[in-house]
């Protein structure tokens, strides 16, 4: 044990911590409408006219309220940055390399991360048109959409 005799009163340990996510209302509209109908909906604000993808409750833009004025968006966007994830993690929807990106679709004034599939790493670009490719199998995440694929 290192000398801690000049430092505040310290305890080290290990925590198990269960705990379940809720998506919220916002959230859970969100998925819900991904995996019954393959739709991809936002929330637009009323005072500053931005269309959010995810939704959220409140405008980041202005603070105004949002869980009103629902929009469906289009499953195809424009990739408007993206990293290389390289290391394992468990919970990681796949094993790496795969690429993360953040895409814009078209419609929304957000962007949405999600896995992006274009063969090689390497062909990865920011500006690359893609599309989304929905699972096959219902999930109550974001993975009803598998991942964009260019177009
Ligand atoms: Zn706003």
């Amino acid at each position: 044990m290192k000398d801690q005799s000049n430092h505040a009163f310290v305890i080290e340990g290990k925590m198990a911590l269960p705990y379940q996510y809720f998506a919220g209302a916002v959230g859970s509209k969100f998925i819900v409408a991904l995996r019954d109908e393959k739709k991809i909906l936002g929330v637009r604000c009323e005072h500053c006219n931005k269309t959010w993808v995810p939704p959220r409750q409140t405008c980041e833009h202005c603070f105004a309220p949002l869980t009103d004025h629902w929009v469906e968006v289009q499953p195809a966007g424009v990739v408007t940055n993206f990293t290389v994830v390289r290391y394992a993690e468990p919970y990681q929807p796949q094993e790496p390399p795969y690429v993360l990106a953040l895409i814009k679709l078209d419609g929304a004034d957000s962007a949405l991360t999600h896995l992006l599939d274009c063969g090689d790493i390497q062909n990865a670009r920011i500006g690359m048109r893609v599309r989304a490719v929905f699972s096959d199998t219902p999930k109550d995440n974001i993975l009803n959409i598998a991942r964009f694929i260019p177009e």
